[in-house]
This record gives C-alpha cells, sequence and structure tokens, in this order.
C-alpha cells in the first residue's frame, strides 16, 4: 500500500468514525469512495464521479475535502426525494445515476426550498419500441393514465384503438440496457392470461426514459396506496419495480430428463418467485416458468446433476427439486453456477408470503401470485 492509498484509507476511517457517512459514495452508496466534488464536497464513486465530470456547471471533481460530509450535503440535496423516485444503487445502469445525479444538483429538484416539481400524474409520448416477431424498434405512443391505473400503447392513431390497454396493477419496469443493447433500454412486463409480457423500450434522452419510470411508479404508488391503505407507503414502496435476481443462459433438459440438453435464457424474479425461461433474451414471452416455493414445501435446490444424467457442453450443474418434478439445468462456468445457486437459495429461504398483506385482496400481484401458485405449484394463476 503507498502513501497516497494509506492516507486515503486512514482518512475514511476517520470520517466514518465521525460518522459523517463519507464511507459511501453519496449518490448509488458504493463502498469506499475514490473521488470528492469540491464544489459540493462530497465523496464519491469512480462511476458517479464519471458524470459529475460531464457538468462542471453543479460539480468539480479531484481529491477529498472535508470540511462538508456526505450526510450534511446529502440532507441538503436530498430533502424531499418523493417516496416513488427511484435512487440508484452501486449496481444500477449509468442512465439512473446520470439523471439521479442531475435531478439532484442540476435541477435542485429535491431541495427542502428548492422549486415545487409536479407529481408525474398522467405522462404521453414516443418511444421505440421493440417488435415482437422482429427485432426492429418502432416508435410507438405510450399514453399513463395515472388515477385510471392504465398503461396504453399504440401503433397507429388513436382513433383505431390502443394495441394494448396494461393494467398498472400487473406492471413491472426494470433497465435492461446490456440485454437490450442500448443505454437506455428499458423492460415493461405484465401479466397476459397465463404467460408474462416483456415489452423493450426505449426513448433518446436519458432524462425521458428515466421520467417513464418513475411515472410509472408514481402511478404504481397511487394504486398500492388505494388497494392497501391499511398500509404504510414505506411498505408499498418496495413493490414498485423490481430487478432480476440473476440472469443468464443455461441449458436444461425436459420432464424426461432423457431429452438433449438446450441453451435457454433464464431470468429470476424473487419478488414472484419465478424462474423464467425463454429461448432468446428478447422473446415476448417466455417458454416457461419454474415456481420457486420455500424450502418448508419442499422445494430444493443442489449443485451437480443426478446420478446418469450428462449435461451436453456444460458441466456445472443445479437441480432444482419442486414437489411436482425436478429441473435439470447446466451452467457455462462454475463461477456461473455458484452464482444461481446463491440466487436460487435466497429465493428459497425468503418467507413465502411476504408480510402482513390480507389474503382477500387482490392486488399487490406480486405477493397473490406467489400465494395463489404456491397452491399450483406452476403457472400463474388468473
Ligand atoms: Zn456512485
Amino acid at each position: 500500500m503507498g502513501d497516497r492509498e494509506r492516507n486515503k484509507k486512514r482518512l475514511l476511517e476517520l470520517l466514518q468514525a465521525a460518522g459523517t457517512g463519507n464511507a459511501h459514495c453519496a449518490d448509488c452508496g458504493a463502498a469506499d469512495p475514490d473521488w470528492a466534488s469540491y464544489k459540493l464536497g462530497i465523496f464519491i464513486c469512480l462511476h458517479c464521479s464519471g458524470v459529475h465530470r460531464n457538468f462542471p456547471d453543479i460539480s468539480k471533481v479531484k481529491s477529498f475535502m472535508t470540511h462538508n460530509g456526505n450526510l450534511r450535503v446529502k440532507a441538503k440535496f436530498e430533502a424531499k426525494v418523493p417516496a416513488f423516485y427511484y435512487v440508484p444503487q452501486a449496481n444500477d445502469c449509468l442512465v439512473l445515476k446520470e439523471q439521479w445525479i442531475r435531478a439532484k444538483y442540476e435541477r435542485q429538484e429535491f431541495m427542502a426550498d428548492g422549486k415545487v416539481v409536479p407529481p408525474p400524474g398522467n405522462r404521453e409520448g414516443i418511444l421505440w419500441k421493440r417488435g415482437k416477431d422482429n427485432a426492429q424498434f418502432l416508435r410507438r405512443r405510450f399514453v399513463l393514465l395515472a388515477k385510471e391505473g392504465l398503461l396504453k400503447y399504440y401503433t397507429k392513431e388513436e382513433s383505431k384503438g390502443p394495441k394494448a390497454v396494461i393494467n398498472i396493477k400487473d406492471l413491472n419496469a426494470t433497465f435492461q440496457t446490456e440485454k437490450i443493447g442500448h443505454p437506455h433500454g428499458l423492460q415493461i412486463t405484465y401479466r397476459r392470461e397465463r404467460h408474462i409480457r416483456n415489452l423493450f423500450v426505449y426513448h433518446e434522452s436519458g432524462k425521458e426514459i428515466v421520467d417513464w419510470f418513475n411515472a410509472l411508479r408514481a402511478a404504481r404508488l397511487q394504486y398500492l396506496k388505494m388497494a392497501y391503505p391499511e398500509l404504510p407507503e414505506s411498505e408499498l414502496v418496495p413493490f414498485l419495480t423490481r430487478n432480476y435476481l440473476k440472469q443468464g443462459f443455461m441449458e436444461k433438459t425436459g420432464p424426461k430428463q432423457r431429452e438433449p440438453f438446450k441453451k435457454r435464457w433464464f431470468a429470476l424474479d424473487p419478488q414472484e418467485r419465478r424462474l423464467l425461461y425463454y429461448k432468446n433474451p428478447l422473446d415476448a414471452f417466455e417458454q416457461g416458468q419454474v415456481f420457486i416455493g420455500s424450502k418448508e414445501q419442499g422445494y430444493e435446490v443442489s449443485e451437480d446433476l443426478p446420478k446418469g444424467i450428462r449435461g451436453n457442453r456444460w458441466k456445472a450443474g443445479i437441480t432444482i427439486v419442486t414437489p411436482e418434478r425436478r429441473f435439470i439445468l447446466t451452467c457455462a462456468t462454475e463461477k456461473e453456477q455458484r452464482e444461481w445457486l446463491e440466487s436460487l437459495r435466497d429465493v428459497l429461504c425468503r418467507p413465502l408470503t411476504p408480510l402482513h398483506v390480507p389474503s382477500e385482496k387482490q392486488g399487490l400481484g406480486v405477493v397473490f401470485l406467489t400465494e395463489a401458485a404456491g397452491a399450483e405449484s406452476g403457472c400463474s394463476s388468473r
């Protein structure tokens, strides 16, 4: 460790001890930030410093400053962040961090005495949407009716009627920039019959797409507050949108377990306790779903393959045991296998019925699906 490193480490330890919160990036929470904005007096991580660097009017990044602690500055710029607003974390994509940083320091939307930003409410505009049957992105008009709890999109003039009417109650939105291949790529999912429909959209403007994302979150919050008036806002916020716990390719064999292994794209949704698989990552519908119940119900995940079963090209095995059948999967590497095992076990260990949701009510969607599907153990009920 060089002198510089040592000094930095000591400084961080001191600051941490002093409780100024500087051991984490002020914008995304990443540990051990290496950079500081001396204009704002905050510590930030390398990635966020890159964003700050683009906006010299609001920030100047350099070596550490100590006269202003992260917590003090955060208190100033984050005085009134709306409950629905998504605050990015260290592993989130760049566009979320960039827009959060700009909203916070450049537009100063969250300062106590700052200008009042009206809540998103209704929203309409053009998004580029990936075609269901070809990979082309086409301009589509999207309309969000927050009070009615509906998102519609149109392929032609509005008089011809919407192509889809999506209930906010069943909707999720998650940034999937790598999978979609666009830095502003957003995946919108909703339930259709027993399947989950995927829409892949983007907008050229980072602000537009993040505004859409937060508008959908705001509409979800509005709906959930209505459906669950007895629950405090803070307990509803985790249900606004959710990210996959893990995604990637694995190979799977069929129910007889003699079928040839085929490469599929898997996505694990921890709230719905569902491992979805697709022929291709950007398919409109999944090919199948595996419900991941709890240990107590007899669900199990183990590494390795049952005796006598061999993978095709990939050897690192995973076996998921459900009350009905075994799912035999293989991963390309042992690292992948480890990560899948960890993620699947994480879901297995979660209590089956997330807290205090009255069971006669429909609507948190995600929560109910879990209960209903738990009994049927397989497909979404509807
Ligand atoms: Zn950061």
